[in-house]
């Protein structure tokens, strides 16, 4: 399919984080060693924390460069579509993509991709798009193309999907490739110090607001909750990608094993969700947030008022331990006596 087009366009989901944006400007490094023209266009823009990828400056953002984004995929003649699953994961890109007449590829690590794509490479027990994309390379021979632009921007997905190396990482082969990407000779502590351990001091605030005044723990479920509203986010001028992290701070607390953060947003309110071990955040971000992912990392949409949302994670509670939603019940029915 590469060998016989020129013009080729790379995409990934809307919000994209490390793993969408190092596997799309990864692959567009490669593409262009080998001649091609090669452009990113993602569905909007990319946070102010991941500036320092290599390549980043050359993005066509969708929601700001309409018309070029509309250009480039017109033109295109090949599609690369990256670290997604389903059209709905791109919003309006996907009305610019669909009555495309060209070959569509996907390369992706999430559960149950649509069968809307000629050639799917979809291995859902990968660390991330990033390593998936490595693989896709060696296996045709073209590392040799992988500079070290490239690796690093594939060091940045496999490292910020999982954790900083914590999670989904437990095949011998991930480091095997860890080792190859980083013979590419890259600064790799100061991709790590970038990717992993820079936050503004107003993000850093929110998050300590967050812990301190809005964690809400139900240890019998062994679950965490924080919403924050608008209101909230404004108080310390948020910013994109100031709360990239926060989900996870709960499951450091023995006991603790399911984590839901919920954002409101100016139309809706965003669903993040992360957990350990066999409790399936994508199954309930699928039933009850419109949404889906990993597992152990998955996200939706809640269309309503925060209040709202918080019911709805209450009635994910009671749906899924109903004794214990029982027994509070039983206890404010005494309360109310
Ligand atoms: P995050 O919580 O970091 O926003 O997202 C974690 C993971 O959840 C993402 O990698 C993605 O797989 C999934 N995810 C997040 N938001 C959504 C969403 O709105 N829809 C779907 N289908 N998946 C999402
Ligand atoms: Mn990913």
């Amino acid at each position: 399919m590469i060998n016989g087009v020129q013009r080729i366009a790379i995409t990934c989901h809307k919000s994209p984080d490390g793993d969408a944006l190092g596997s799309t400007l990864a692959l567009a490094h490669v593409l262009r060693r080998l001649g091609k023209d090669a452009v990113v266009v993602t569905p909007d823009m990319a946070p102010k924390s991941l500036d320092f990828m290599p390549g980043v400056r050359e993005l066509v953002v969708y929601t700001k460069h309409e018309q070029r984004a509309r250009n480039v995929l017109n033109d295109a003649q090949l599609l690369f579509c990256l670290d997604f699953n389903s059209m709905k994961r791109i919003d309006r890109l996907a009305e610019l993509i669909e009555p495309l007449k060209i070959k569509r590829l996907l390369i992706d690590h999430h559960l149950e991709p649509d069968d809307c794509f000629d050639l799917s490479i979809s291995f859902p027990e990968a660390s991330s798009t990033c390593e998936l994309v490595f693989r896709v390379l060696m296996q045709m021979g073209l590392l040799r193309f992988m500079d070290r632009y490239a690796a690093s921007c594939l060091y940045v997905g496999m490292m910020t999907d999982t954790g900083g190396f914590a999670y989904s990482c437990d095949d011998p082969e991930f480091y095997e490739i860890m080792a190859s990407i980083i013979r590419r000779r890259f600064d790799r502590i100061d991709l790590y110090n970038k990717a992993m351990n820079t936050f503004s001091a107003d993000s850093l605030r929110l998050q300590g607001y967050a812990l301190s005044e809005k964690m809400q723990l139900f240890p019998e479920q062994g679950a965490s909750l924080i919403a924050l509203t608008k209101e909230e986010l404004e108080r310390f001028n948020y910013s994109r990608g100031d709360t990239e992290t926060l989900v996870n701070k709960p499951l450091a607390i023995p006991g603790i094993y399911w984590s839901v953060f919920l954002r409101e947003d100016a139309d809706k309110i965003k669903v993040s969700s992360r957990s350990q071990g066999d409790f399936s955040v994508s199954d309930i971000c699928f039933k009850y947030f419109n949404g889906g992912g990993h597992q152990n990392a998955a996200g939706g949409d809640f269309v309503g008022t925060m209040d709202e949302a918080v019911e709805r994670f209450h009635q994910v509670l009671a749906d899924l331990f109903p004794a214990t939603e029982q027994q509070s019940t039983e206890q404010s029915t005494q309360k109310s006596e």
